[in-house]
């Protein structure tokens, strides 16, 4: 069988997308390959197809390392409803299922094992594939989210370090390493770290044009993110990202007061509970999670609609990573961020304090500010974000800039005011205060602070009556940003002069900020009533809706059964692609993306029945 047979028969579906048809002729030839693809890009397949196509001829068992324990579990589930022999060997099976599986590894019962990296390093396996290797029945190695790996990604898993001994212990067995992110520092480094020098290198656009980058200003943060999800997301299914564990439950309990359907996750909560969160997301329709970023690394729910930030990521990569877990299903999503001084504040104090070596800290605040720029970027979102992975790109219309460009005002005069009271206060006193005072002084608010201090004897006292302190406190993040002023987190987040002050004292250096605008316009509610309640993902008539609001229930009623997520049975895409052809008979259901052989022998006839009945 071709690799486009397997492709359209396994899988259902009729073209390879992007690079995966070259990347998997490189697998099948056995050939190193490095993958670099955005979320949703397809890369399940560029390992799946190889491993059965190399099987068929005779090359055995691929083993996927894998650091998702969670997933694995629903990854096997899907290619067992696509008819693929596939078995996992992690921390969640006893030793009696363990062993069953690895028997039937031995045996040669599978196309696919998935392991944790931890395990597969274990001296029993690797036995177990040095028995294999020599029968020549150890096929290929895929290793995903290789930028595990590094210490530069935003994921660093030490035992991915082991994964050496793959290449040193099996030569010859061809690996393929992917991931979703990378920069060029971490994809050197994973190069370096797996040993993938003369492995070919397969990088594709990083783009997610369905996905629409938004960032505003932090006011009030909660209620503008209870407006977002009421204007343009009720019922979508969503991820709210916050930094503690506390915000998590106060913006969860926040939102299921006011009615949508949010649970909190974080790994404070009971492992239970946490599990069945995470359980609910993925097999429910329309839930909001509310969580740290310990919650997603690898959720592949394809119909999350929208990311929320209510706290900054520490940098481009985490804030690319968790964004894009929104619309997998290539269907329009959306990547909102609310942002403001403090996260700076916490951002660089959270560097400054850690015990990590000064080179190490030095990069860090290098890529905080990158994330800094685009948060503070008056021109388009994507072609910033793409720059940062090396891309060029033209402005792409579907970012908040793009879409509504935003005034511009010349905050150089404000910036040295600022930067002058802050020199002014160090002469008078000899410490530094923080970014309240600072802005206190520069707009002439007599406080307890400023007269204690005789600070109103300043000669920028009140020199910038005319900025709100919304504006001040723009220019300030703005400053931050630029490195024109330092936040001492060692002594209560002081404001401290830089080198780069100069420049701006100077007015040498200009501070262009965007206007602080008001957020997005009020969007229509939908209007008609069904669709009010069954979004589906292409436009339908009322009868298909009604046909595809069915197919969805009878999905629930199949995904409960089998113990795995809705998606694993069919995607919403597909659904919706059957309820609007209105299939009478086995032949019309042919050709809908998603519907392999083995899915179409296993449920044709409850799916006609469903559509029959509707
Ligand atoms: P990634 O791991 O890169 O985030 P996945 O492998 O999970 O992406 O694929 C994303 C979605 O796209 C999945 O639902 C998958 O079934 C679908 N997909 C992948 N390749 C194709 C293709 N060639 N045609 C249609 N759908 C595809
Ligand atoms: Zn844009």
């Amino acid at each position: 069988m071709s690799q486009q047979q397997i492709l359209s028969e396994v899988f259902g579906y009729d073209q390879f997308r992007g690079p995966q048809q070259a990347i998997v002729e490189n697998m099948v030839a056995g050939l190193d390959a490095l993958v670099l693809m955005p979320t949703g890009g397809g890369k399940s397949l560029c390992y799946q197809i190889p491993a059965i196509a190399r099987q068929r001829l005779g090359h055995g068992v691929t083993i996927v390392v894998s650091p998702l324990i969670a997933l694995m579990h629903d990854q096997v589930g899907a290619l067992h409803e696509a008819g693929v022999a596939a078995a996992f060997l992690n921390s969640t099976l006893s030793g009696e299922e363990a062993y069953q599986v690895e028997q039937g590894m031995l045996r040669g019962d599978f196309t696919l094992v998935y392991a944790a990296p931890e395990r597969l390093t274990t001296p029993r396996l690797l036995a177990q594939l040095d028995a294999l290797f020599e029968r020549g029945q150890l096929s290929m190695f895929a290793i995903d989210e290789a930028h595990c790996v590094s210490q530069w990604g935003h994921d660093f898993r030490p035992e991915y370090r082991a994964l050496t001994v793959l290449h040193e212990r099996f030569p010859g067995v061809p690996r393929i390493a992917l991931t979703a992110t990378a920069d060029a520092l971490t994809r050197d480094d994973i190069v370096e770290r797996l040993q993938l020098e003369t492995a070919r290198a397969f990088v594709s656009s990083f783009d997610r044009p369905n996905i629409r980058y938004t960032i505003v200003e932090k006011r009030d943060s909660t209620p503008q993110l209870m407006r977002f999800v009421e204007r343009e997301h009720e019922g979508d299914a969503g991820i709210v990202y916050c930094q503690s564990r506390k915000k998590v439950e106060d913006i969860a309990h926040t939102l299921a007061d006011a009615g949508i359907n949010a649970l909190p996750y974080h790994a404070g909560l009971d492992h239970k509970l946490r599990q069945k969160h995470q359980d609910r997301f993925l097999r429910e329709d329309g839930i909001v999670m509310v969580a740290t970023i310990a919650f997603g690394m690898g959720i592949d729910k394809p119909d999350v609609r929208f990311v929320a930030h209510l706290d900054m990521p520490k940098n481009i990569e985490g804030y690319y990573q968790e964004t894009g877990r929104a619309g997998r299903d290539g269907l329009p999503a959306a990547a909102w961020m609310a942002y403001g001084l403090q996260d700076v504040v916490n951002q660089r104090r959270m560097i400054d304090e850690s015990p990590a070596s000064e080179e190490f800290k030095q990069v860090m605040r290098g890529k905080l500010d990158a994330l800094l720029g685009l948060a503070e970027a008056t021109d388009c979102r994507r072609v910033r974000l793409l720059g940062y992975f090396g891309e060029q790109s033209q402005p792409c219309g579907n970012c908040d800039n793009c879409l509504q460009p935003p005034a511009i005002w010349d905050g150089t005069d404000a910036a040295r005011k600022l930067l002058s009271t802050i020199y002014r206060i160090q002469q008078m006193s000899g410490v530094s205060f923080g970014a309240g005072h600072v802005m206190d002084i520069v707009r002439g608010k007599s406080t307890e602070k400023t007269s204690q201090y005789g600070h109103e004897a300043l000669s920028t006292f009140g020199l910038g009556k005319e900025f709100s302190e919304l504006q001040l406190r723009g220019v300030l993040r703005q400053l931050i940003a630029m490195g024109a002023v330092r936040v001492d987190a060692q002594a209560f987040n002081t404001l401290q002069l830089t080198e780069q002050s100069r420049g701006v004292l100077r007015g040498e250096v200009a501070v262009q900020l965007r206007e602080s605008s008001a957020e997005t316009a009020r969007k229509p509610k939908r209007s008609a009533r069904l669709s009010a309640v069954v979004k589906a993902p292409i436009a339908l008539d009322s009868d298909a809706l009604l046909r595809y609001s069915a197919l969805k229930a009878w999905r629930a009623e199949v995904a409960r059964e089998h113990n795995l997520p809705a998606y694993v049975i069919f995607h919403d895409a597909t659904l919706a692609a059957i309820a609007q052809r209105a299939p009478g008979s086995l032949e019309d259901l042919q050709g809908i993306s998603g519907i392999g052989a083995k899915k179409l022998e296993a449920y044709a006839n409850e799916v006609l029945r469903v559509v029959s009945l509707t």
